[in-house]
């Protein structure tokens, strides 16, 4: 089978890495010929964006996912192939605002927010949220951009400035315990495997290390799958998802959801039985999902603005080193190290081991 992905980035380079032995082949469509999965794919060279781009992607191939969400949902619905997940689907989740809507509409809980699509309307939302709020634009952002601190109601101007003085969402500020995300995999037939939950760390915005399963109750677990099941099967979606959620003493609350494999998914490439990469083309294509159960504790390591020295890393136990192929630049993810272990204890030991990779704060 032939697998069309748009955007040719680390993830679409996994996806491709997961699906080779599987005997399928795959076409990414990427502004750059030699985008990170041009090693293990072909590309069709042209802005994503652009409909056309899309066309001639879809000529070339069976089926269409995607490994970004900033794409002309509309322009994939026209595709004469079938895409998955759905555009449909993806054009709820790639506008915060609608997703926040729909995690209220399936009673999944989030900070208290409100749109603003001008500066006029920023003191009604922190009427909403107080003053302690975070503004997020509603498309476009990743990695912290699009995003802005409020501390105090007199930030709000300089915030809105800050995100480009674009339709954002206010959103109270969360004072969590821990930060978990969930990823799953919904297959063709309804089906769901849902991944261990994974603790995250962010540095400066970027995910920096992730840590599963999470150490957390089993409440909590429940309560984390009940939220990915109603979302999954809200959206039909085919493929793979991500729920990142903040874990208070009030409970679960939802902070965002990709629609796609997801950075703290990484783990699950060494740490589960199948991969969320493997897990998704399955379900792009068509076949029977594997179990989502993790083999013992895994954590990844980004690295975040420059390379370590492989013989530095790979000399360390239970290791393993996934090097995106990306110019090195700052603030850039240019890779991620993997590391496992039978108990957390000595994962914990195996982590601080890493704590010296570039990309550290
Ligand atoms: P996001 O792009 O929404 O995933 O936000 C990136 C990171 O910013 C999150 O992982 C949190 O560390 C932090 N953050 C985002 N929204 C909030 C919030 N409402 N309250 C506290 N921290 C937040």
């Amino acid at each position: 089978m032939r697998i069309g992905i748009v955007g040719g980035g680390q993830l679409g380079r996994m996806l491709a890495l997961a699906g080779t032995p599987l005997g399928m082949r795959f076409v990414v469509a990427d502004e750059h010929a030699d985008a990170p999965a041009s090693s293990v794919a072909e590309v069709v060279c042209g802005d994503p964006s652009d409909p056309a781009t899309l066309a001639r992607l879809a000529a070339r191939v069976d089926v269409v996912t995607f490994e970004n969400e900033h794409i002309d949902s509309g322009a994939l619905a026209d595709l004469p192939v079938p895409v998955r997940p759905s555009p449909g689907a993806l054009g709820i989740v790639q506008d915060r605002l609608t997703q926040k809507q729909m995690f209220m509409r399936l009673g999944i809980r989030t900070a208290p927010f409100a749109a603003v699509s001008t500066a006029g309307e920023l003191p009604d939302a922190l009427a909403v949220t107080g003053a302690a709020a975070v503004i997020k634009t509603r498309r476009g952002g990743y990695d912290g951009r699009g995003q802005a601190v409020i501390e105090r109601a007199s930030d709000a101007a300089a915030a809105w400035d800050a995100v480009g003085r674009r339709p954002a969402i206010v959103e109270s500020r969360v004072r969590f315990r821990r930060e978990l995300s969930v990823v799953a995999v919904r297959g063709e037939d309804g089906r769901i495997e849902i991944y261990d939950p994974a603790e995250n760390r962010h540095e400066n915005g970027i995910l920096r290390v992730s840590v599963a399963p999470a150490p957390i109750d089993e409440r909590t677990r429940a309560e984390a799958a009940a939220a990915v099941r109603a979302i999954g099967e809200h959206l039909g979606c085919i493929g793979a998802f991500a729920l990142e959620m903040f874990d208070t003493p009030a409970g679960l609350v939802a902070n965002e959801l990709a629609l796609r494999v997801h950075n703290t998914g990484h783990w699950t490439i060494e740490g589960a039985e199948t991969s969320q990469f493997e897990n998704h083309l399955r379900a792009v294509a068509g076949l029977p999902l594997g179990s989502a159960a993790s083999l013992g504790h895994r954590a990844i390591v980004n690295l975040i603005g420059d390379l370590p020295d492989p013989a530095e890393v790979l000399a360390l136990p239970s290791v393993r080193l996934h090097v995106y192929g990306k110019t090195v630049r700052p603030g850039r993810k240019v890779g991620h190290v993997s590391v496992g272990a039978a108990d957390p204890a000595g994962l914990a030991e195996r982590l601080a081991s890493l704590r010296h990779l570039p990309g550290a704060s």
